[in-house]
């Protein structure tokens, strides 16, 4: 099986694909453990750098505050264009609807596999 790599879920996570790749990669996650971690590792890391933090280097520095418990200038927040409820909406529907599917279709799997293996 092929798999996707964490920059590549990074733009997933970003909104960076195209509508063909987003299906790609949501079907991809459906059957994939592996990538599902990872998958769910970057929205993590996407989701503590979203609230003005585009950029990696403000997420080390973020990250950096938050170690010697000292806060980054409120510089970035007028670098964000987008409003912050709806970037907040669209990064946690997928991750929450990619969830329950998930949770939904392992239970059926799990049923049906357990109604073949009494065969
Ligand atoms: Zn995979």
């Amino acid at each position: 099986m092929e798999h996707f790599s964490s920059e590549e879920w990074r733009k997933y996570a970003k909104n960076e694909l195209t509508e063909p790749e987003r299906e790609l990669y949501e079907d991809h996650l459906y059957i994939c453990d592996q990538c599902l971690e990872v998958y769910l590792e970057v929205m993590e890391e996407e989701e503590y750098s979203l609230p003005e933090m585009p950029g990696e280097e403000d997420f080390t520095n973020l990250v950096m505050a938050q170690i010697t418990g000292e806060f980054p200038k409120e510089a970035s927040k007028e670098q964000s264009g987008l409003p912050p409820k709806a970037s907040r909406f669209e990064r946690w529907f997928p991750f929450a609807f990619a969830g329950f599917m998930l949770i939904g279709g392992l239970v059926t799997m799990y049923r049906e596999k357990n109604q073949i293996d009494q065969d």
